[in-house]
């Protein structure tokens, strides 16, 4: 049996409905709220279901951030890994940031060691660390 979400457009309440689909065409789904029957099916179910899941990823993004902020060495591997990703040679700063992270030194360190990274993508803050 398919699980519909309505909204109400009466009360603004979200709520879901089970029906066939067989009925779905001349079913008229009441508000459990408010007893409308002016509600709305809501066709965006499958994107609600991936802003959640997006909502997941970017919490572990923040957890795997904050790991690799405190992680030099993890996040030199994961800026390399990001530039194989690109498939592009993002220059020899970049080479030299990774180097320098990968030996465990930490970003603010490397920033003031070396003035000269103009290139906002060599700059790990830039790249949201
Ligand atoms: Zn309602």
């Amino acid at each position: 049996m398919p699980n519909y979400d309505f909204v109400c457009p009466s009360c603004i309440k979200h709520f879901e409905v089970f029906i066939s689909y067989a009925d779905y065409d001349n079913h008229r789904v009441l508000c459990p709220f408010c007893g409308s029957y002016d509600t709305v099916r809501r066709i965006s179910r499958v994107r609600i279901g991936h802003s959640e899941e997006s909502r997941i990823d970017s919490l572990l993004d923040l957890e795997q951030l904050t790991r690799l902020e405190n992680d030099p060495q993890a996040l030199g591997q994961m800026m390399r890994n990001m530039s194989h990703d690109i498939g592009e040679d993002l220059g020899p700063e970049f080479d030299e940031v990774v180097d320098r992270l990968e030996k465990g030194q930490n970003p603010e360190e490397i920033e003031r060691e070396l003035p000269n990274l103009t290139d906002p993508g060599l700059n790990p803050k830039d790249i949201g660390i």
